[in-house]
This record gives structure tokens, C-alpha cells and sequence, in this order.
């Protein structure tokens, strides 16, 4: 890929880019970070400054991505992005920095994945709106100090504990993202029907919402399932009954879990006898990669009581055995 590409790379479930709320007002849920953002935004406006760099963290689909556009759109400046993984040397993002206009939003997704050589440039970069460049080598290297236009870093993290203390520390908005509730992803669903020119009753939109696992992404894409299975196999509606069939045969279960989540607590279950497990032997097991599981299957398992996470391993909350219809073993003694 091309490190200075700067255009959001198209998602497989995002083709529908109308779907990304453009403006803070219509962005549904966060309503603490939202606040605060607006507050934020407005006195970067009113200073004319650049906004201070902001860091979103919080488990993938719950709108980094989508605030830190929304972010630029209010700020009246340019959205630059790229990732972590995709800044492979130091002038890569050297490169970037230095075609920023004043103030612009430069949003880095994944940068927990910077390469360190990469992070060094971007220290000076945040803090000091300048670029340290090397000229020549050996004895007669030295080192001239360029400046840069003051700008806005927007970081995006699935992972705050992989980024390294001195990154942390220089964003002066850490904001962390909440899995939505149901009735706010009932809003979501029923604003992407309505872009979709689909029509869902209230239950229907509410089976979809309760069943997207706290996640606007989920909720966007099981929303174009159901309608695929509400054109081909109903009367084009999405109403509850077909929400219901149609999620079912996509292996989606009542809480929202899809075949890895189950595959997860069946192994703690039928295996391990509830825990404690450790996070390596359930990767393994299950032949997932292991920041896989702690970064897209865990969070939501844990946010419901599903699992819980202790000092020796992963254990299996009560909530899950009735789940899985299975009795938890009795304990030791009794
Ligand atoms: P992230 O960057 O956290 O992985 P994105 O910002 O890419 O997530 O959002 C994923 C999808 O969910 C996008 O299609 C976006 O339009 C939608 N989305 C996210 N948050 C919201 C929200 N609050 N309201 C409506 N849609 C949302």
C-alpha cells in the first residue's frame, strides 16, 4: 500500500459511505464524549487554533473513524488519514506532516502499531509543530529542525495499553468510546433503513439493534442482510419476524454473539470447566490470533458478564452457562 495514500481506504462494510454521520448533531450515542468534543471544537474555532490531538480508544466500529471526520467537517479543515501499520519509515510520515495545511485533522488509525523509528518523528511533530531531519551520516550527521504547519493529531486505538507512555501522554483529549445501548443503536438502524430507502417497523429495527452486539458497524451490516433476505424472501420490509429468521440463519444468536463468540465460551465450558484460562491457551485452542481475541471477541463477552477476566485467566460468568444451556460445575466441597 501506499504510505501517503490519504484517502479512507473504502471498508467492505462501509461501501455505503452516506451512511457515516457528517456532523456531531447527528452522530447517536457518546453523549459524554460528544459534549465535550463540541466544547473542544468550539474554542479551537473561537482561538483559531488548532484543536489539541485527541485519542480515541475503544473496541473497533463504535465511530473513531467516524468522529474524527466529523472533527475536521467542524472544524472547518482537511481529514488526512492513514494507519500505523502503513507508516513503515520515518519519511513516510515525514512526508505527510510537511503537505499539511495550518490546522488540519491527521488521523491515525491503528497507532498503537507505529513503527518506533516513526513514533520518534512524530514527539517534536506534536509537541513542537516540528520535524527533526537527519542530514548526512556518520560524524558529519547533523540534524536541522524544520516546522510545520500546527495541526491536529487524532489517534484511533483498540488497544490504549499497547501504546507507549510518551505517545499517551502527548494527546491532550484522550476520549474513550462505549459500546452503544439498544435503544441508541435503534436510532442508528432506523436512520440507515431510512438512507437505504428500506422500510423496518419499530420491533424490527429493535431485534436488529439488540442483536449488534453494541456496535454501530454490526448494526449497519446486519441491517443490509436482513434487507437482502426482506427483498428476496419477504415483502421487502424488515419486520421482527424476519429479523428474527434472517439473524438466525446468519448465526447470529439472541444476544447478539455470532459462531466465534460461541466457539469462545464453549471452549471455557466444555474444556476448561469454566476457567481460569489463560489468554494463550484460549488463542490457540480456537487457532485465533491472540490480539484477535482480545481486541474484537473479549471486550463485548466482558462488557456483558459473559466472561470475566481475573489475575489467573479467563473465567466464565453464570450468565453464560444459562446462555449456552449448561450447568456450571459444582464448585470444589460441595
Ligand atoms: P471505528 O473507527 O471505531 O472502527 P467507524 O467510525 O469506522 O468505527 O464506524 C463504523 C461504522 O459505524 C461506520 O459505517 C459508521 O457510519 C457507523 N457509525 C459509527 N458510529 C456511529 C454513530 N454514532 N451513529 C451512526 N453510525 C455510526
Amino acid at each position: 500500500t501506499d504510505p501517503i495514500d490519504m484517502t479512507p481506504a473504502p471498508r467492505p462494510e462501509d461501501q455505503d459511505r452516506a451512511l457515516r454521520p457528517q456532523t456531531l448533531a447527528d452522530f447517536v450515542g457518546q453523549r459524554e464524549a460528544r459534549a465535550n468534543l463540541r466544547v473542544f471544537i468550539e474554542s479551537a474555532k473561537q482561538r483559531g487554533q488548532a484543536m489539541d490531538h485527541t485519542l480515541f480508544y475503544g473496541p473497533p466500529g463504535l465511530g473513531k473513524t467516524t468522529l474524527a471526520q466529523i472533527m475536521a467537517r467542524e472544524l472547518g479543515v482537511n481529514f488526512r488519514m492513514t494507519s500505523g501499520p502503513v507508516l513503515a519509515k520515518a519519511g513516510d510520515l515525514a512526508a505527510i506532516l510537511t503537505n499539511l495545511d495550518e490546522r488540519d485533522v491527521l488521523f491515525i488509525d491503528e497507532i498503537h502499531r507505529l513503527n518506533p523509528v516513526v513514533e520518534e518523528v512524530l514527539y517534536p511533530g506534536m509537541e513542537d509543530f516540528a520535524l527533526d531531519l537527519v542530514i548526512g551520516e556518520g560524524p558529519a550527521a547533523r540534524t536541522v529542525r524544520i516546522d510545520l504547519p500546527p495541526f491536529t493529531l487524532v489517534g484511533a486505538t483498540t488497544r490504549l495499553g499497547l501504546l507507549t507512555t510518551p505517545l499517551r501522554d502527548r494527546f491532550g483529549i484522550p476520549t474513550r468510546l462505549e459500546f452503544y445501548d439498544v435503544a441508541e443503536l435503534v436510532q442508528i438502524v432506523e436512520r440507515g433503513a431510512r438512507l437505504m430507502g428500506a422500510a423496518a417497523t419499530p420491533d424490527g429495527a429493535q431485534e436488529i439493534a439488540r442483536r449488534a452486539r453494541g456496535t454501530p458497524r454490526i448494526a449497519g451490516r446486519l441491517l443490509r442482510r436482513v434487507v437482502d433476505f426482506a427483498i428476496v424472501e419477504g415483502d421487502g420490509r424488515v419486520t421482527q419476524t424476519l429479523a428474527d429468521r434472517a439473524l438466525t440463519r446468519l448465526g447470529v444468536d439472541r444476544l447478539g454473539l455470532d459462531g466465534a463468540d460461541r466457539r469462545y465460551l464453549r471452549l471455557l465450558a466444555e474444556h476448561y470447566g469454566g476457567g481460569p484460562v489463560g489468554v494463550e491457551t484460549i488463542a490457540a485452542a480456537l487457532s485465533e490470533a491472540r490480539d484477535a481475541i482480545e481486541e474484537v471477541i473479549e471486550p463485548f463477552l466482558l462488557q456483558q458478564g459473559l466472561v470475566q477476566r481475573t489475575p489467573r485467566g479467563r473465567m466464565l460468568g453464570q450468565r453464560a452457562w444459562t446462555h449456552l444451556g449448561l450447568t456450571p460445575p459444582k464448585p470444589a466441597g460441595q
